[in-house]
């Protein structure tokens, strides 16, 4: 059989940072570069392609370049900041919140994120082996108050078609299950993935399906990026995003402000803005206190309250993601005539 054009883009993403910055056509010591990480370093050609050439401040470029910054240790950063490793049901399966069950599918990702709050998680290389799959089945079919499902990783879109569409298949056959999830950072950083064979599976099963995708900055979506896009809701398949809040590529309010203008225009609601889960290695993307409230109050103040995603922190034995709440009573009011009647 052929190898999928994706599956071809993918073997040829950059793994060396030297020739991304060649690349790039940045001095290689005008940026100091890590070399010998543990997490390596993986970018697909079609994302580089758009990053700004010779700068090395690039928003794009600092989500996955290695930098020296990473072996700085950071009081209270650490290697399992959300507590997963205690949270496994069955192994590869967390079941931390009602009603949803998160599955692990696969370690791979397509681009590795310095920021990732997994760049330590132990996973085994490769997906799920057929009898982990089977017992993952076992405690879904044994858990009738989980209604939804939702494939993580790593990456579930690493999966090949085939094997995503057995899955979704088996998983459409457990009755209670109502939704199916799909957190994927494949369709902004290799937008080929979406294979009409993909859409078929997704339009066919009788789940509801919901893609989380995951940008950051305006930037990601290119054209080529949104025409997936389309397609995906097409297929009705319901689109959110969620973003990182990170220092030096999204911490200004007018990258913020088109992010949500941009995914509107693709179909994609804004769904969460995370704050920095606090993984050891990551230290230098934290977003400051105050910095973050005035991001926030921008965003509230210039945005529809439907394009504004909601600004969460993940705590380690809670139960949901946690609404970061602001005293917004110095946010600036510029029209204060709203009608009455309607205002609520
Ligand atoms: C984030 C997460 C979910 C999904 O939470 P939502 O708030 O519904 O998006 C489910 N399970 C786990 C383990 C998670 O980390
Ligand atoms: S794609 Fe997601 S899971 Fe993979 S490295 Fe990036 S943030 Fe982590």
């Amino acid at each position: 059989m052929q190898t999928p054009l994706w599956q071809q883009a993918l073997s040829e993403a950059f793994t060396q940072p030297t020739a991304l910055l060649d690349y790039l056509g940045i001095e290689r010591d005008s940026i100091s570069v890590e070399f010998s990480s543990e997490f390596s370093m993986r970018v697909p050609r079609g994302f580089a392609a758009l990053m700004r050439r010779g700068d090395p401040e690039d928003p794009l470029l600092r989500q996955v370049l290695p930098l020296q910054d990473e072996s700085v240790h950071a009081q209270g950063f650490s290697r399992n900041p959300v507590g997963d490793l205690e949270a496994h049901a069955v192994p590869g399966l967390l079941h931390k919140y009602h009603g949803r069950a998160l599955l692990i599918t696969t370690g791979a990702c397509a681009i590795h994120c310095r920021y990732c709050f997994r760049r330590h998680y132990p996973y085994e290389n490769g997906s799920a082996t057929p009898r982990q799959w089977e017992t993952l089945l076992a405690y879904l079919g044994e858990h009738p108050t989980i209604n939804e499902v939702i494939l993580s990783g790593g990456d579930p879109l690493m999966l090949s078609d085939e094997k995503l569409g057995r899955w979704m298949q088996q998983l459409s056959e457990i009755p209670h299950l109502q939704r199916l999830r799909l957190h994927s950072r494949l369709p902004v950083v290799l937008p080929e993935r979406i294979t009409p064979e993909l859409l078929a599976h997704l339009r066919e099963n009788r789940l509801k399906s919901v893609l989380v995708i995951h940008a950051n900055h305006p930037r990601e979506l290119s054209n080529r990026v949104t025409g997936k896009l389309k397609a995906l809701q097409k297929a009705g398949v319901l689109l959110l995003n969620q973003s990182v809040l990170l220092r030096g590529v999204n911490d200004q309010t007018a990258a913020l402000v088109e992010l949500s203008e941009r995914l509107f225009e693709a179909g994609v609601m804004p769904y969460y803005l995370h704050l920095l889960d606090r993984v050891e290695g990551a230290a230098h993307f934290e977003v400051e206190q105050e910095r973050i409230r005035a991001l926030y109050s921008g965003l509230l103040s210039r945005l529809p309250g439907y394009m504004v995603p909601k600004l969460v922190r993940e705590t380690a034995g809670e139960a949901s993601k946690r609404p970061e709440g602001f005293d917004l009573t110095e946010q600036t009011v510029i029209h204060s005539d709203a009608c009455q009647a309607t205002s609520r």
